[in-house]
């Protein structure tokens, strides 16, 4: 069983728009156990678009279609699936009423344009849906050589009109696959994709089942497992042993699964304790504060954060010693524990972080030496301290100290 995904739309081949409908759509069918062979991009050009689809249903047991389905003239769809059907156009009576509704709910006539969705190619059949868009098309079409028929729905390129109808109406017409397939992904920090490749030993190699296959994400290391099986549980089954198996290799490298990053593990182990965190932050501009507050529950942990970007912030607000910054440099090892001190005792909180300066890439860092931030952790009878080297793409460097900050709180609750 395999598929084809079209994306129809000039938007989307000059650039203008992204398609994101074709990789939903195959995480979708691959769940089923359906393999998605192609993804094509056509402009609504109707000999470009009758091309791709002959060529789309000589080749594929499904094909999915996106976009084009409207009532304006470039909404083309509808006419290229009659011309590769060899058929013509019919009035659906009961579609039209339909979408008479759409309008009358809203208070207005409809244009007579809109006529035109009510219009499928003879043999097909509307996909309707029942919260408010205007129909799609499922369509059988025989081909030579073939036993069975090619299964098309041609579905509304707005995403979310688009999964609603797949999930809805589309997904219970297609054959099951005869396999499932599921997924589940581990994060870790606190090491390279070399390093940690290294420590999972045969668990990577290609072909291996179920699958491991290593992601980096600014500095956040993801492992992905993709367990192929007749049923969900049998999936279940396989992922857990090898989540495990990760689990052992790697440690205390782990810091959390599936949507879960740092800050998500962080408040969460804050609360478990009844503890309290607070942070200062120079060159990072705020990002560890706005990280910890987007995290749901935030508030019963989260005294505060501060930003200080400048000595006299950092004097003024963190109560650091001027005489130390003039001798040591706002970018040092003492100045980010005092940060981290001064923070802990202004919000009263059991545990502070400081990030110094996060300096831009080849900006000020003396040539030959990569340029460098310090981060620090404060607790009662606590202050660590650690020279954060800021090497790979300038673009991240700012959430990568942010993470190694989190990161080092997260292994001190561990
Ligand atoms: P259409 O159904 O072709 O009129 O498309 C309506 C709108 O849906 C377009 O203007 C796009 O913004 C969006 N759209 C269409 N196709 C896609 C796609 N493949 N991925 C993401 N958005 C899309
Ligand atoms: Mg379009």
């Amino acid at each position: 069983m395999n598929a084809e995904i079209i994306a129809v739309g000039s938007e989307l081949t000059t650039g203008a728009k992204l398609d994101t409908n074709s990789q939903w759509l195959s995480l979708e069918l691959a769940a089923v156990g359906i393999t998605v062979d192609y993804q094509t991009t056509v402009a609504d050009d109707r000999e470009a678009m009758n091309a791709v689809l002959r060529c789309a249903v000589d080749r594929c047991d499904v094909v999915l279609i996106t976009g084009g389905l409207g009532p304006t003239l470039d909404d083309l769809t509808r006419y290229s699936l009659a011309d590769v059907m060899r058929v013509e156009l019919m009035l659906h009576e009961p579609s039209l009423e339909f979408i008479k509704s759409l309008f009358a709910r809203r208070n207005i006539n409809m244009p007579e344009r809109n006529v035109v969705q009510a219009k499928f190619p003879q043999g097909s059949e509307p996909i309707t849906n029942p919260r408010g868009t205007a129909p799609g098309i499922w369509a059988e079409i025989p081909r030579a050589g073939h036993a069975r028929p090619c299964l098309v729905a041609a579905m509304p390129g707005v995403p979310s009109e688009m999964k609603r109808m797949f999930l809805k109406e589309v997904l219970s017409r297609l054959p099951g696959g005869n396999r499932v397939i599921r997924y589940a992904r581990i994060h870790c920090f606190g090491l390279g994709e070399s390093a940690a490749e290294e420590m999972l030993g045969e668990l990577t190699a290609r072909g291996r089942d179920p699958e491991v296959g290593i992601t980096v994400h600014e500095a956040t290391i993801t492992l992905r497992i993709v367990a192929a099986g007749e049923t969900a549980e049998a999936c279940a089954a396989k992922i857990e042993a090898t989540r495990a198996l990760i689990r052992e290799r790697m440690g205390k490298y782990v810091f959390g699964e599936e949507d879960q990053e740092l800050q998500h593990v962080v408040v969460s182990r804050l609360g478990e304790r009844h503890a309290t965190l607070s942070t200062a932050e120079a060159g990072t501009g705020g990002l560890m504060a706005h990280w910890l507050t987007e995290v749901p529950g935030f508030e019963s942990c989260f005294s505060g954060g501060l930003i200080v970007p400048s000595d006299a912030s950092k004097i003024d607000l963190l109560g650091v010693d001027r005489n130390l910054i003039s001798r040591v440099g706002a970018n040092s090892e003492e100045v980010a524990g005092a940060m981290a001190l001064g923070c802990r005792e202004r919000f009263g909180s059991d545990f502070a972080l400081s990030v110094t300066e996060c300096p831009r890439f080849e900006a000020e860092a003396p040539a030959g030496e990569a340029p460098f931030a310090f981060i620090a952790l404060a607790g009662a009878d606590l202050l660590k301290v650690r020279k954060h080297m800021l090497v790979g793409d300038p673009a991240i460097a700012k959430s990568r100290a942010v993470k190694a900050a989190l990161d080092m709180l997260r292994r001190q609750l561990m």
